[in-house]
Formats: structure tokens, C-alpha cells, sequence
């Protein structure tokens, strides 16, 4: 997938992201995306089929008739109220993952989006501004980390 100097800068912002744990997307995003990736996941992490996990955690997404989507979002079945977490963390959804900088429909914008309902992620930004110059122009080796930290993020297939 041929990135642009911004896709890599999300990236790093997104490596770089520190969440505050605030609760708020999880408490919001709806829908959450299921991909097949994300349901071999929650069959591993919950040890049941893919079938079980299809039929107990998802519903038809509304609006990608490819995709799935979690049932029970807003507020997130998952979402720990107490412990402000996710009781899923190691197996959350991509979309999680990759929130809030990256998600399948940021690759190729340009720019950085400063989400005003996440606390952090305008912290993230400027820890990351000052060098601006530099990062929207990295060499080949870093493009090649990026790339890999980013497929490591967006496992979806
Ligand atoms: S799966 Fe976890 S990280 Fe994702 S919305 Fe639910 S509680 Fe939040
Ligand atoms: S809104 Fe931002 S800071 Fe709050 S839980 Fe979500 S990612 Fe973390």
C-alpha cells in the first residue's frame, strides 16, 4: 500500500500515543468494526469457535456489508467502567488498536486530525510538532518500521 509523508506521521503519532483512559470512545464509538481478524482473535482469547464468537459478539455492520460489528457498543460490552480498561485489551478489535489516529479510512489524508473528545490525542500531536519537518520526511529505514508497526496494527485479514 504505496503511504504518504502524512500516513507515516500518523504512525509515529499513533506509536507515540499515551491513552488517558478517560472511557470516552468506549463509551461512544458505535459501530465498532469487525473484521475476520478480530473474530479469530476473540475466538482465541475467549477459546470458543469462530462460529460462537460470530453469533455471541457480533450483529450485521450497518453500513459494509463485508464487515462485522460488535454487538453491544455505546458503551462498549467490553469497556471495564470501574477500571476505566478494556477487559479484552489483548484482543480488542483493530479499530481499537488503531484509534485514534489511524483507521483504515485515514491512510492517504493529509494531515493529522486532533480528535477534541480525546484528551490525549491533542497532547500526542504536540509532543510530536516540534519535529514536524523531520518526521514528514523519513528516510528508508524508518518508512520500513513504520510500515511494519503499521501492519502489525491493522492486522485485518
Ligand atoms: S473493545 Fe475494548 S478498547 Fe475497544 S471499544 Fe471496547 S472496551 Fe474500548
Ligand atoms: S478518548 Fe482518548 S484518552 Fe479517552 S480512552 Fe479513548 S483513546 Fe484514551
Amino acid at each position: 500500500m504505496p503511504l504518504d509523508p502524512y500516513d507515516y506521521l500518523r504512525i509515529q503519532i499513533q506509536m507515540d500515543f499515551q491513552c488517558q483512559r478517560c472511557g470516552h470512545c468506549c463509551q461512544v464509538a458505535d459501530p465498532i468494526d469487525i473484521y475476520p481478524k478480530d473474530v479469530r482473535r476473540l475466538a482465541s482469547f475467549f477459546n470458543i469457535s469462530l462460529e460462537e464468537v460470530i453469533k455471541e459478539y457480533t450483529i450485521p455492520h450497518p453500513s459494509e456489508p463485508d464487515l462485522r460489528a460488535l454487538k453491544d457498543a455505546a458503551p462498549c460490552r467490553f469497556y471495564d467502567a470501574e477500571q476505566k480498561g478494556c477487559r479484552i485489551y489483548k484482543a480488542r478489535p483493530m479499530v481499537c488498536r488503531c484509534s485514534p489516529f489511524l483507521s483504515p479510512g485515514q491512510i492517504g489524508l493529509q494531515g493529522v486530525e486532533i480528535y477534541e473528545d480525546c484528551p490525549a490525542s491533542e497532547k500526542s500531536y504536540t509532543r510530536i510538532k516540534r519535529d514536524l519537518d523531520i518526521l514528514l520526511a523519513p528516510n528508508a529505514k524508518t518508512q520500513r518500521k513504520l510500515e511494519k508497526a503499521l501492519a502489525k496494527m491493522m492486522q485485518i485479514e
